[in-house]
Order: C-alpha cells, then sequence, then structure tokens
C-alpha cells in the first residue's frame, strides 16, 4: 500500500466527472488500499478517486465508527429525505469550511470491491459525507 498525493483545489481534475468502474480487478483493490491509508494519514472522514487524480466512481467514507472504511463503487443515491446544514470541510481545500445543506436520510446503492452489489442506508453525519464524496465523483466541491 502507498500513500498518495491528495489533488488540491484549483486543480482542474476535481471539476471533472469520474468515469463508472466497469474492471473490478486488482487495480481497484490496490486503488482502494491506497486510498484507505491515504485517508487514514489525512485524518479524514472520506475520500473520492479523483482526490487522487484518478477520475473513477470509487469512495471511501470513515466516519471514525465501528464500520471503519466503506467502500463505495459506482455509487447512486436511490432517496434522499430529511435535511440538516453542517459544517463541511474536505481534504482538498485545506483550512476551509463551510455550511452546507445535505439531506438527513438516505439509502445510497453501489457495488463493492468485487463488483457485488450493496445497499446501504445513511443517516445524519454519515449521510452528509456520502453526499460530499459523492459529489466529488461529479466534479462537485462544497465550496
Ligand atoms: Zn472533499
Amino acid at each position: 500500500m502507498a500513500i498518495r498525493n491528495v489533488v488540491q483545489v484549483g486543480d482542474e481534475t476535481l471539476r471533472k466527472k469520474s468515469f463508472p468502474v466497469e474492471k473490478f480487478d486488482e487495480a481497484l483493490g490496490l486503488l482502494l488500499d491506497d486510498m484507505k491509508e491515504t485517508l487514514r494519514e489525512a485524518n479524514g472522514v472520506g475520500l473520492a478517486a479523483p482526490q487522487v487524480g484518478i477520475l473513477r466512481r470509487v469512495v471511501i467514507v470513515n466516519i471514525g465508527d465501528e464500520d471503519g472504511d466503506i467502500e463505495l463503487i459506482n455509487p447512486e443515491i436511490v432517496e434522499a429525505s430529511g435535511e440538516q446544514d453542517g459544517p463541511e470541510g474536505c481534504l482538498s481545500c485545506p483550512g476551509e469550511w463551510g455550511m452546507v445543506h445535505r439531506p438527513q436520510k438516505l439509502v445510497v446503492k453501489a457495488q463493492d470491491r468485487h463488483g457485488k452489489e450493496i445497499e446501504l442506508p445513511a443517516e445524519d453525519y454519515f449521510a452528509v459525507a456520502v453526499c460530499h464524496e459523492t459529489d466529488h465523483l461529479d466534479g462537485i466541491l462544497f465550496i
């Protein structure tokens, strides 16, 4: 595993749309493992592949609870309800914080690293993190 460089705001990669993952191979596993290590090192709650310069629909979320690292490949928010406002930061925008409006509850459909389909409910801070990271895949930053 290796720590990858986190792309910083101003880099065009962060504003591009990422491509769906089609091959669930060793390279994907390696990317996920590197992203996990990078996230841990940076002490963040989430990381999207474009943040390490890879335009693929891959995100990792870890809000520091017992679930640990959650890998979402090709994530899609299929249900959203309620609302919440909270401060968000981003590893690609060091030192910047902003209040963001998000759903309070959602359901995310995705695949795991082997291509198996998964469906996860998310609420509160976990829902915020899923939205934030999924936004990265469409070139959207919170700022
Ligand atoms: Zn971010």
